[in-house]
């Protein structure tokens, strides 16, 4: 038998989660966010699963064209539009959308004076992220240049992202949809502002398009709060068992630096599963652990390939046992939050040894 180690990716809870965003935004339609590999979950296989989606949308050409190569025939919007003026016939040839966020990229566009079939876009605002995106005083000359451009297939859409529309403070986001409805207010074309937590939190800015990532895949964008704690399912499961089990003595050190010290005579077990897996190395002493379906304590310090975890509730767990990670039974944001860390990043971050296994 091989290393037990693997995820599986529930597909069916995708589109139960992808059917909430629906009924969640009524008449918006939807960009699904797969980027990074679908979120770590397999790019064509998210893809493949939602055909109903109005677009998907990755960070760039490469990611773009794998969706082409799968015979992904749904708009595909390229989140961070061009690299260099090379990219534009390859664009066009595959009939991506690029977002617009800078004038080196409008320049790019300009150079091009004919194309048989134009380039939709949408035009990037900063609202306050001030990470991509024209300025407010920016937006119309941007807009009106792109207007003129023969590459660009009008009308333009307008697009904007939040800072922190899953924070409780709700200022920040008020001001941003405020400058942008004001930006745009006489511009025609379609508007896109949210992401999950502005699907969630932020009713009045779903408008004509939104962009849900990770509530797609089954976590929630709120600090404190879980998937399953707004209705969606979590996708993906990392799953192991455990492969050796130690009677050790009171003040006996496990693991690395021996950060954990056993306080009483005890049962702990070592699972195949560590960093070198995605596991996150900072998880800290207590992140909970379901062995044989029970949660038990992480103890000691994340190896690369190998974790510790106090066995004393499980007198009779063995070699062999069944062991899940993350998934349904313990959030992924429970493991995130022990490890200074969030979902995001733990589900992107599975690398290439992990064994995939999808459910249907
Ligand atoms: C990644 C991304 C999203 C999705 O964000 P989530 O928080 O995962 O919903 C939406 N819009 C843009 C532009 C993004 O890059």
């Amino acid at each position: 038998m091989s290393r037990p180690t693997k995820i599986t990716i529930d597909l069916n809870a995708l589109r139960h989660n992808f059917g909430c965003v629906r009924s969640l935004t009524g008449g918006s339609s939807i960009i699904a966010m797969v980027k990074s590999n679908g979120y770590g979950h397999g790019l064509v296989r998210v893809a493949e699963a939602l055909p109903e989606t109005d677009a998907f949308g990755v960070a760039c050409l490469e990611e773009g064209r794998l969706l082409r190569k799968a015979k992904i025939k749904n708009p595909v919007v390229l989140m961070e539009g061009l690299f260099d003026t090379t990219e534009i016939n390859q664009a066009a040839a595959g009939n991506f959308t690029l977002v617009v966020h800078q004038f080196e990229q409008v320049t790019m566009l300009e150079s091009i004076s004919h194309l048989k079939n134009p380039l939709t876009i949408w035009l990037k605002i900063d609202t306050g992220m001030h990470r991509l995106g024209f300025s407010p005083s920016d937006a119309r000359r941007a807009y009106q240049r792109l207007s003129n451009c023969v590459a660009v297939r009008k009308p333009i859409g307008f697009m904007t992202h939040f800072a922190q529309s899953e924070a409780e403070d709700k200022s920040f986001t008020t001001d941003q949809i405020k400058i942008f409805n004001e930006v745009t207010k006489d511009l025609i074309g379609p508007k896109s502002l949210a992401n999950s937590g502005g699907i969630m939190a932020w009713p009045s800015s779903h408008q004509d398009w939104v962009r849900p990532g990770i509530i797609l895949y089954g976590a929630s964008p709120f600090v404190g709060r879980t998937g399953p704690n707004h209705g969606l399912k979590p996708v993906m499961s990392l799953s192991s068992s455990l492969i050796a089990i130690h009677d050790l003595q009171q003040g006996d050190r496990v693991g690395y630096g021996g950060t954990w010290t056993c306080p009483a005579s005890m049962r702990v077990g070592v699972i195949a599963v560590g960093y070198g897996d995605g596991y996150p190395r900072n998880a800290e002493n207590g992140t909970p652990i379901l062995v044989n379906g029970k949660i038990c304590p992480l103890v000691g310090r994340v190896s690369m390939d190998m974790i510790t975890v106090d066995l004393r509730s499980q007198s009779t767990a063995k070699v062999g046992d069944p062991v899940l990670l993350w998934g349904d039974g313990v959030p992924v944001e429970k493991v995130a939050e022990f490890s200074g860390t969030t979902a995001y990043e733990l589900l992107t971050g599975i690398t290439r040894r992990v064994h995939v296994f999808e459910s249907h």
